[in-house]
């Protein structure tokens, strides 16, 4: 079953070694399609992770979110400059918002 999808093949890989580390034995699908001629829609180039033991969902699950939370990038304030953790909307220091 699908576990997980990202355009960006490391990423997906990323999560394929972080189950790994948990021993949930994954396989990347669309690894190539990325660079495929043809009218496939954006989402169908992404490439995928799928679980081998159907059994390990809930965990790897688990685990993504985890991982999600902790790799969202650190920003720097617009208005004062300071760095901010991925998990924030604001800046901890003047509360500007978050700018990408
Ligand atoms: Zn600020």
């Amino acid at each position: 079953m699908l576990i997980y999808t990202h355009p960006l093949l490391y990423q997906v890989v990323n999560v394929q070694n972080l189950l790994s580390l948990h021993h949930i034995k994954t396989v990347v699908r669309n690894e190539y399609a990325a660079g495929a001629t043809g009218d496939l829609s954006a989402n169908e180039t992404w490439a995928e992770l799928w679980l081998q033991d159907e059994r390990d969902q809930s965990r790897a699950q688990q685990l993504i979110a985890q991982m999600d939370e902790q790799s969202r990038e650190e920003w720097f304030c617009s208005q004062c400059g300071e760095k901010n953790s991925g998990s924030f909307e604001v800046c901890w220091q003047c509360q500007a918002e978050r700018r990408l």
